[in-house]
Order: structure tokens, then sequence, then C-alpha cells
């Protein structure tokens, strides 16, 4: 029998524990999950980050360690593990993505704050640009980047987009690589930040950088919270450079009582909820890849240790 440890928090084993078994045993293999197990005995490991399991050392049986997450930066770099590492790519993650970006994007697009918060009964309308008009930049054209620059195109915003590789993809402007960077981000009006966390994008964001950005540009991060120098930010946002930033990701999670987004006016903090891993849908990936261990065919989403995503 194939044996599937789920190494996921208590609070994710309450969603997982029916719908993981019914999905394997959709897949056509026979498995038992389990929560604990002689780590001899196991033969994949459904991880998720804080994991209990850190050593992969004794694993010597398993067959692969697939990520409940879409980011992978807290167990890439582990030595002990020698086992390939998936990562979640799945429509459930991808479509709640698109929805808060894009919920995101129009709400600095359209200054949809103002309007809404008329507390002293002022009577002053105005009239937004065009969405063809709004310049906006996506780093990042991996699975969620590339559908969210996508839905902006479907918008009619002037898309760009910056990734590792050259990227070609209707209505958006591609620029890839170090020289690429300055190029997405010069007048960029409103960025989206849907990089992975690795040595290469962390502090992406600094301040050199962000005087790229058009006067009074937005940044919206719902990557991971190191791609940004806050200091910079922070600086940035107090001289108007910037009008308004909305993390939902931070170097410390949760964000301490005493750090200073807490109090910025023009910042918004969400609590690391842009996009969560559906248990119905990324049961099906994980079953996937399974059955693929199974049947010795190769296995989905696999990470490059080496890139670091
Ligand atoms: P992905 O498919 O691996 O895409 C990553 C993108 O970043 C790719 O386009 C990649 O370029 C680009 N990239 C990586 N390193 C780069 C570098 N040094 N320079 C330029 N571009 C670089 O990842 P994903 O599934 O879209 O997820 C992105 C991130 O979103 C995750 O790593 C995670 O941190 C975050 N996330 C957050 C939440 C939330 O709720 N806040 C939820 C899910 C995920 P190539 O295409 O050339 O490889």
């Amino acid at each position: 029998m194939i044996r599937v440890l789920f190494a996921g928090r208590s609070y994710a084993w309450a969603n997982y524990k029916d719908v993981l078994p019914r999905a394997i045993s959709d897949a056509g293999v026979t498995a038992e999950v389990v929560r604990e197990a002689d780590p001899s005995t196991v033969d994949y490991i459904v991880y998720a980050p804080n994991s209990a399991v850190q050593d992969f050392t004794p694993y010597t049986r398993t067959k692969a360690v697939l990520n409940l997450w879409a980011g992978v930066e807290d167990v890439v770099g582990n030595q002990t593990l020698t086992q390939p590492l998936a990562r979640m790519v799945d429509y459930g993650l991808t479509e709640g993505m698109v929805e808060w970006c894009v919920a995101q994007v129009l709400r600095h697009h359209l200054n949809l704050d103002r309007d809404v918060c008329r507390r002293d009964h002022s009577w002053d309308p105005h009239v937004p640009p065009l969405a063809r008009d709004r310049r906006v930049t996506v780093l990042g054209l991996g699975e969620l980047g590339r559908g969210v620059a996508e839905a902006l195109v479907g918008l009619n915003f002037a898309v760009t987009g910056w990734s590792r590789s050259q990227k070609v993809s209707d209505g958006v402007t591609s620029h890839s690589g170090e020289a690429g960077l300055p190029l997405a981000l010069q007048d960029a009006e409103i960025i989206v930040l849907l990089l992975p966390l690795t040595d290469a994008t962390e502090n992406l964001l600094n301040e050199e950088r962000l005087a790229l950005l058009a006067d009074g540009a937005f940044v919206i991060n719902p990557g991971r919270g190191p791609l940004i120098d806050d200091n910079a930010l922070l600086a940035a946002l107090d001289t108007g450079k910037l009008a308004h930033a909305t993390l939902d990701v931070f170097r410390e999670e949760p964000l301490p009582e005493e750090h200073p987004y807490w109090k910025h006016p023009n910042v918004t903090v969400t609590p690391h909820v842009a996009s969560a891993t559906r248990p119905e849908s990324s049961a099906r990936v994980i079953a996937e890849n399974i059955r693929r261990g199974e049947a010795g065919v190769p296995f989905l989403h696999l990470v490059d240790r080496e890139a670091g995503y």
C-alpha cells in the first residue's frame, strides 16, 4: 500500500482529510493518507510551510515532496531534501489571485476609496482615465502573473510584464532579465509583484527602482514581503513618489504590532489572503502527481532547485 504523509498543519488537515484520499482514489491509486508514520515507510510527503517535517534524511523511500503552496522559499534550500520537490499549480490558486489583483488594480485605478469614504458629505465628482490609458506592470509572468496580466489586458489596461525568460503574450509588452527591469518599471503607474522569493529577487524593489515609477504610482504586493525594501517603500510613500501600497505579504507574518505599515495612511495591509490553496482542486493536483510517480511518468510542476522556484 502506498503511504502518503500529510505534513501540513492541523487546521489544514481538517480540510484535506476527506478530499485528499478521495482525490487519490479517483486518480486510480490505492493509498493511505496518514498524519504520522515511520519515515522509512513514507512514499510521498504532502508539505506546507512550517511543516513538522524539516529533516528529510530518514525518508529513504519517499519519491516526492508535494508542496501545497505555490511559494517554496522555506523548503527549496533544505539540504536534507534530495527527493524531487513539486509546488502547487492549480486553477483555484490562479483564479483567486486574478480576482484579488484585478480588484486591487481597479480600486487604485478608479480611486474607489475617494468616492466610497465621503464621510464629510462632499460632492466632488472626478473622472478617472480609462484603463487603456493606465500603465500597469506585472513583475513575474508565471502561473499567477500571466493570469493577472491577461485579465488586465482583457479590461483594456496597458500592460507590461517582466520575467526571467522572454515571454510572448497577446497584448502584454514583455521584458526579461536584468536589462529588461528598468524598461518594465519606467513610468509604470501601478505595479503588481508576483515574483517568487529567491536570492535574485530579494529587495528587488529598492530606492533606485522605485524612482523609475511614475510619480504617484501604486504598488500592489501579493508576491512575498522581502521582494520590497521596506524602508525605501516607506520613504517613497512619505515623499509622495508613491500614492499607495497595498501589501498582502511581509517579511514577518503576522505583521508585528509596531510595524509602521499598520499606521501609515497610504498603506493597506491584508493578512496574506490574496489567494489560498483550495482543497478540492489542489488535492487533485497532488493526486495526479502521486499517480505519475506510481506510473513512472515525470512529475508535474517540479521546482528548479538551483533557480529557487
Ligand atoms: P511561477 O509560475 O514560478 O512564476 C514566477 C515568475 O517569476 C516567472 O515568470 C519567472 O520567470 C519570474 N521570475 C523568477 N525569478 C525571476 C528573476 N530573477 N527575474 C525575473 N523574473 C523572475 O510562480 P507563481 O505560481 O506565478 O507564483 C508566484 C509567487 O506568488 C509565489 O512564488 C508566491 O511567492 C506568491 N503567492 C502568493 C500568494 C498569496 O496569497 N499572497 C498565493 C500564491 C502565491 P520565468 O517565467 O522566466 O521563469
